[in-house]
């Protein structure tokens, strides 16, 4: 297992284990973007360019999901896991 620095929101929340619902913690995106993020971010490694921050909801969503554009949302959705469980086996641990 490699490790890896990211640099993630403080009011973030504390990522899920796997299977369990999403909750937009970010880590999977801030890692590495999915396919569909690295056609966007035009990079393999690092925090996909298409990742948002909410504010009014305190987690991370993906900036290609929405109603104006359903194809790339249905693609997004696949990979962020929206609306089902947690298929990132990250570990996270605070930096030192
Ligand atoms: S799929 Fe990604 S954003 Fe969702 S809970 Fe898992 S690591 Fe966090
Ligand atoms: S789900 Fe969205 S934000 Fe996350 S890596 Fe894929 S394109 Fe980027």
């Amino acid at each position: 297992m490699s490790a890896r620095v990211i640099t993630i929101h403080a009011d973030a929340p504390s990522k899920p284990p796997t299977g369990q619902a999403c909750n937009g913690c970010g880590v999977c995106c801030l890692a590495e973007p999915c396919p569909l993020g690295v056609l966007v971010s035009r990079r393999l490694s690092g925090p996909c360019a298409a990742l948002r921050w909410d504010h009014a909801g305190r987690h991370y969503r993906c900036g290609l999901v929405s109603r104006d554009r359903p194809w790339w949302s249905a693609l997004a959705r696949r990979w962020i896991a929206a609306g089902r469980g947690c298929d990132s086996d990250a570990e996270v641990a605070a930096a030192a």
